[in-house]
């Protein structure tokens, strides 16, 4: 039996099309920071296999306002589920990190998985980091001292249809669409528009961990495609594949940027995958931009 945390969100939704026989939890089923919740949970359903997607996950500017709330919620709920997954035995673990935990600045990129503890995570979310981080460490431990058979993949920035579009939550390609969508003839952004990027299209990913429960990968791996993008570059991207060619940019650069670059090396994914393509940008972008002007209307 398959279980999966975060069931609810973005990751979660798009996996639900894949894996549809998985038990998906929500935090309405259990808090996950709770450790009795989660032993309990774990004692109802007894997985052999657990997903774990659920975080607290949010843009730039709750990051700043709640750090010691993104660094409580994220250590809790993957301590208490490494924790119980051990207690249960439960075969199988995929874990799922974030590009955003690697350091601020490296001296080559793009950065590989052995350079995740080479220098402190962005000061715009650096609790979360060191939380996704601190999980890292803790499978590492596990299949160390343990043995386990458990695997953590480091995807880069996700979009998708299931992503939530409220002003404190959205991440930046969603905020964007939304923007795109509402604006007439102009749209402001944050920031320079000069930061570096790699999105990825949500059901790229859930595809990923789909492949690497059935096909037994075992492991820790980035997960991106291999294009980077400024954020200028991806606005126009965007701008062309909602068919709104026209629309000015503005940059407040009075608002942060985040952290510079913070693109990732595949390479390792893609030698233990057959022939994946990613979602390209442009696709991506047309697809959740349909289903999102399709929402809105109601
Ligand atoms: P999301 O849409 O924000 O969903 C978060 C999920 O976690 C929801 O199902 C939520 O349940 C659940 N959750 C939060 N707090 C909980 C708690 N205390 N107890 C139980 N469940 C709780 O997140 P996502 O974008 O799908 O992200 C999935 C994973 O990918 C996360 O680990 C995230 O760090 C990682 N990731 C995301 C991105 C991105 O750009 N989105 C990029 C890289 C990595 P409710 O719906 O009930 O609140």
């Amino acid at each position: 039996m398959i279980l999966v945390t975060g069931g609810s969100g973005l990751v979660g939704k798009h996996l639900q099309d894949i894996l549809p026989d998985a038990k998906y939890i929500s935090s309405k089923d259990f808090d996950l920071t709770d450790i009795n919740q989660v032993h309990f949970m774990m004692h109802n359903y007894r997985p052999n296999t657990v997903i774990h997607l659920a975080a607290r996950v949010g843009g730039i500017a709750d990051n700043i306002k709640y750090p010691v709330d993104y660094l409580e919620e994220n250590v809790l709920m993957n301590t208490n589920i490494l924790k119980k997954c051990h207690e249960f035995d439960v075969e199988k673990v995929v874990a799922i990190l974030s590009t955003c935990i690697y350091p601020d600045k490296v001296d080559t990129y793009p950065m590989k998985e052995e350079d995740l503890f080479n220098g402190p995570p962005t000061p715009t979310n650096f609790s979360y980091g060191f939380a996704k981080r601190c999980m890292a460490a803790h499978i590492d431990s596990y299949v160390e001292q343990y043995n386990k058979k458990w695997s953590y993949l480091i995807p880069c920035n996700l979009y998708g249809e299931h992503d939530k579009y409220e002003e404190h939550h959205s991440h930046f390609v969603s905020a964007l669409i939304k923007k795109i969508y509402e604006a007439d003839d102009s749209m402001e952004l944050w920031g320079t528009g000069k930061p570096l990027r790699q999105f990825m299209y949500g059901g790229d990913l859930a595809r990923i961990i789909a492949y690497f429960i059935d096909n037994d990968i075992v492991g820790n791996y980035n997960v991106a495609p291999d294009w980077v993008h400024s954020i200028d570059e991806i606005a126009n991207i965007a701008k062309k594949a909602c068919n709104k060619e026209n629309l000015a940019v503005y940059y407040d650069d009075t608002k942060p940027d985040g952290q510079f670059r913070k693109d990732v090396d595949s390479s390792k994914l893609l030698s233990v995958l057959e022939n994946f393509k990613f979602t390209t940008l442009e696709e991506g972008i047309e697809k959740v931009y349909d289903n999102f002007s399709k929402r809105y209307n109601k």
